[in-house]
């Protein structure tokens, strides 16, 4: 198990110091910001949905690591995926994070890096904003967003 949580550390620190997908995207047709005031975390997220199906998704902003990380991680995870397949993915990431049940719900796939934030509750909301800045872009005041 150290192992692999040597191998998760990695990741997270990789992602953290080189996110992927970070910057502008002009073609986006969702935004949100994201504002995490315990750590001082802050994000804007970009997102293009075609048809229901996440297209591209990138951001913009300053954090910690693990926020940085996560926000790296998800935008990786989102394109390719219908925004009802987006909303159960945030439902199982937050549960790996807050649920009872340590061991991770299936199909996160490389989200499960970040499963050990949950042993650290004041890291919990570094790891959440890009998620919960995803569900204002996909439904927040910017309108209801058609899955179908
Ligand atoms: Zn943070």
């Amino acid at each position: 198990m150290s192992d692999l949580r040597d191998l998760y550390q990695e990741v997270i620190v990789d992602h953290g110091r080189r996110p992927r997908n970070f910057g502008p995207l002009p073609t986006a047709s969702h935004h949100a910001e994201g504002f995490n005031p315990l750590c001082g975390d802050r994000l804007t997220l970009h997102l293009q949905v075609v048809d229901g199906v996440i297209a591209a998704a990138r951001f913009e902003g300053a954090g910690c690591a693990i926020s940085t990380a996560s926000a790296s991680l998800m935008t990786e995870a989102l394109p390719g995926r219908r925004v009802d397949e987006a909303d159960a993915l945030f439902a199982a990431f937050h549960s790996m994070l807050t649920g009872p049940d340590p061991v991770p719900p299936a199909g996160l796939g490389k989200l499960e890096v970040l499963a050990g934030v949950r042993e650290f509750p004041t890291r919990i909301k570094c790891a959440t904003l890009a998620w919960h800045t995803l569900q204002a872009a996909l439904h927040g005041a910017g309108g209801p967003v058609k899955t179908e």
